[in-house]
């Protein structure tokens, strides 16, 4: 409905080139903010700097999620107080950040992030302490503050650069922002080309508001990124985990992992995956399709989502070409596997910086597709019982719906889960029979012989290739 309203409103905008030094200004009737949408802490932390002589707004994601009658992630404010005055004016802040430092303003749970006005970069700033750039333009240290107007133009797209006044409920445009929220447009403000060359994260912020707004990415906004995709190679490789994360856990992986192929991104995100792509399109696509598609679902129902799982599905199709070399050089399947993974991981963490805490669950979700299908005994029972069976169990019937054919092993996992102990004992007992009549009658133990029985299904390594 407010929406509506905002849609049917008109103002003479101007639609010249995004940026400039007057902002046009809505008033409380010409927008569909209302206060009482907006956090009220964000709310006090405003009121309090302006209280204290300082200007202060709210900016950003909040203002546009607001005028696209969505619930914003998170209420960030900007203002002319240096972090140091910020901080002097509560209890419940911390400065944080070096490349680009900001305040942290703490209320329970909630955090009201508060940056100063930043200005552009002028030549002798460079290479002070405040500002820094390399040689191909990537801003090394944000830190030189401004007045509100430098700080409208160095925010990255214009739908990002309205600011909203609580006190006086009006909003402040200086990037036509306005314009490109009704015509769902996502536009860089300045230069694209240099706009990315400054901050090559901009290019995936890109695609994660067209994703999530469903908005489109303006043709002069997108027309630079599929060439400058490879300057994500030079992002830390903390950040860019941090950016992977929050475009796959929005609720939109989907259509954005879409935006990331067409845009020459995913590669660099991904490079192993992306060169499974290449090899074996159907099944690769397939499988990490259709665990995007479920973290959507998960995320639409208000389950949890592990990123660990996720990004064993990411990786996962990069895995098994890698585990048969090392099995054609004479290696035992589960070494294989554990060596690959390890591998795999490692090249992983050189682009995105997985912390521990995911590269573990990765690992082990991995290691119990190469153990599912040995059964016998009481290895199936022993598996039902290991932690991470459950992660390992979904996995596998992820790869399965990728296409892969592993013998019926996920309805029989499903069977077994679900039956009695006396039926689990048949299905153990009918496995083996199966085998043996599979492979003739087994030799008999050497007396005092502490090797164990391999492969009891076959080495099913799930390669779907
Ligand atoms: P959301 O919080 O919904 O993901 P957001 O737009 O609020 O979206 P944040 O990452 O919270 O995104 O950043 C807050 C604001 O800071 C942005 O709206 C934008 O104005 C500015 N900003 C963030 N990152 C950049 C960047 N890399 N370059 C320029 N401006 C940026
Ligand atoms: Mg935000």
């Amino acid at each position: 409905m407010l929406k509506k309203l905002f849609k049917s409103f008109r103002t003479p905008l101007r639609r010249g080139k995004a940026g400039h030094s007057t902002p046009e200004v809505l008033n409380r009737s010409q927008h569909p903010i209302e206060r009482g949408e907006i956090s009220r802490y964000a709310i006090s932390v405003v009121e309090r700097l302006q209280n204290a002589g300082y200007q202060a707004y709210l900016v950003g994601g909040c203002v546009r999620d607001l005028l696209l009658d969505l619930d914003p992630k998170d209420f960030d404010v900007a203002t002319s107080a240096t972090p140091e005055q910020v901080r002097a004016e509560f209890r419940n802040a911390r400065i944080i950040g070096r490349r680009f430092r900001l305040v942290h303003v703490h209320f329970g749970r909630e955090i009201i992030e508060v940056a100063t006005f930043r200005a552009n970069h002028d030549d002798e700033e460079e290479n002070s302490n405040q500002a820094q750039r390399n040689e191909n333009g990537r801003i090394l240290r944000d830190n030189v503050y401004g007045t509100l107007e430098d700080d409208a133009q160095r925010r990255d797209f214009t739908i990002n650069a309205l600011y909203y006044d609580p006190s006086t409920e009006r909003i402040l445009d200086y990037a036509n922002g306005v314009h490109d929220i009704r015509n769902h447009l996502i536009r860089l403000i300045g230069d694209p080309t240099q706009r990315y060359q400054e901050d090559p994260v901009r290019m995936l912020r890109a695609v994660r508001f067209a994703a999530k707004l469903d908005f489109d990415i303006e043709k002069h906004t997108a027309a630079p990124i599929y060439k400058l995709a490879p300057m994500l190679g030079e992002i830390p490789a903390a950040r860019l985990f941090d950016e992977v994360l929050k475009l796959f856990l929005a609720g939109y992986a989907v259509y954005t992992y879409d935006l990331l192929v067409d845009y020459g991104l995913f590669g660099q995100l991904f490079p192993a995956s992306a060169e499974a792509l290449r090899h074996n399109p159907e099944y690769a696509d397939r499988l990490i399709r259709n665990a995007l598609d479920n973290t959507d679902l998960r995320i639409e129902q208000g389950k949890t989502v592990t990123p660990a799982f996720l990004l064993a599905a990411l990786l996962w199709p990069a895995l098994p070409a890698r585990v048969l070399k090392l099995q054609e050089r004479g290696m035992p399947p589960i070494p294989a596997m554990q060596e690959a993974a390890h591998d795999l991981i490692n090249e992983q963490c050189k682009r995105l910086a997985v912390p521990k805490r995911f590269t573990i669950p990765i690992r082990e979700i991995w290691d119990m597709q190469e153990r599912l299908p040995r059964r016998s005994g009481k290895r199936a029972d022993l598996l039902l019982e290991n932690p991470r069976f459950r992660a390992g169990y979904d996995f596998l019937l992820l790869r399965e719906s990728a296409g892969e054919n592993t013998g019926g092993l996920g309805d029989w996992w499903t069977r077994y889960q679900d039956v009695s102990d006396s039926e689990r004992r048949a299905m153990i007992r009918e496995l083996s029979s199966k085998e043996e009549s599979a492979s003739g009658p087994r030799k008999r133990k050497r007396s005092g012989s502490k090797r164990k029985r391999t492969a009891d299904s076959g080495n099913d390594t799930g390669s779907g290739e």
